[in-house]
C-alpha cells in the first residue's frame, strides 16, 4: 500500500516538473566539446595528407571497421610527406562503437573526432565512408595534392612540428563546437555545415562505388 502511494507521489511530482523534451531536429543541441563523433582525416597546413598509410588504426580497432591500403609517394605524386600515403581508406559505421582507439592509435594525429554525430542511413552501404568522405576540406592556403612538399624538405619538418604544435594544422584538429563559434562570429558557415548541406550528393557519389563496399563486407 505504502509503495503504490509512492510511485503515485513519484508520477504526480514530475507532473510539475519542467519539460525536457528536445525539438531535434530543428534545434541541434551542441554535444559535448570532447564528444566521440564521426572521424576526420587530417591536412598539414600546405593540404598534404597527414595519414601515412600504417595501418595502426586499422589494427587498433576491436570492431574491424577501419580498412586502409598504403601506396608509395613518387616525386612525381606525393600525397603525405614521407614514403607512404593512404590510397584507400574506408571506416564502417555500421561497425564502429566510437571508442576512440583509433586516433589513440595514429602516430601522426592523421585521424581525429568530430562531435558529428548524424550518421543514419537507409542502406548500410552508405555507412561505409570513403577517404574523400572523411578528408577534411582544402582551407584556404592549402592546395589539392598531389604535390611537393612547400613546409620544408623533409617530412621531419612537418611532422615534429605539427606534433609539438597541433595549431599548425590549422581547421583539421579545431573542435567542430570552436569552429561553430568562430563561423558565428564571423557571419559564415562552417566547414563542416557545407559538408552537411552537401550531403545528398556525397550519399549517391558513395552508391556509385560498390566494389569498395565490397572490400569492407569481404573481410
Ligand atoms: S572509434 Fe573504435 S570502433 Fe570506431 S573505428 Fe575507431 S577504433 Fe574502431
Ligand atoms: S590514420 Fe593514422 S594510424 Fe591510420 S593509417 Fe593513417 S597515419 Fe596510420
Amino acid at each position: 500500500m505504502f509503495g503504490t502511494a509512492r510511485s503515485f507521489g513519484v508520477t504526480f511530482a514530475h507532473m510539475f516538473k519542467k519539460q525536457v523534451t528536445e525539438k531535434y531536429p530543428e534545434v541541434r543541441k551542441p554535444t559535448a566539446p570532447r564528444y566521440h563523433g564521426r572521424h576526420i582525416l587530417n591536412r598539414h597546413p600546405d593540404g598534404l595528407e597527414k595519414c601515412v598509410g600504417c595501418e595502426l588504426c586499422a589494427w587498433a580497432c576491436p570492431a574491424d571497421a577501419i580498412f586502409v591500403e598504403g601506396a608509395d609517394n613518387t616525386e612525381q605524386a606525393r600525397f603525405s610527406p614521407g614514403e607512404r600515403y593512404a590510397a584507400d581508406y574506408q571506416i564502417n559505421y555500421a561497425r564502429c562503437i566510437f571508442c576512440g582507439l583509433c586516433i589513440e592509435a595514429c602516430p601522426t594525429r592523421s585521424l581525429t573526432m568530430s562531435n558529428e554525430y548524424e550518421l543514419a542511413a537507409e542502406d548500410r552501404r552508405d555507412l561505409i565512408f570513403t577517404k574523400e568522405q572523411l578528408l577534411m576540406p582544402l582551407l584556404s592556403g592549402m592546395e589539392q595534392p598531389p604535390h611537393p612538399m612547400r613546409l620544408g624538405d623533409s617530412e621531419k619538418d612537418y611532422y615534429v612540428k605539427a606534433l609539438d604544435n597541433p595549431g599548425l594544422s590549422a581547421g583539421g584538429e579545431m573542435s567542430p563546437n570552436e569552429e561553430r563559434r568562430a563561423a558565428a562570429a564571423a557571419g559564415t558557415e562552417t566547414e563542416f555545415e557545407q559538408r552537411l548541406r552537401d550531403d545528398a550528393a556525397v550519399r549517391e557519389d558513395a552508391k556509385r562505388r560498390p566494389k569498395r563496399g565490397r572490400k569492407q563486407e569481404e573481410k
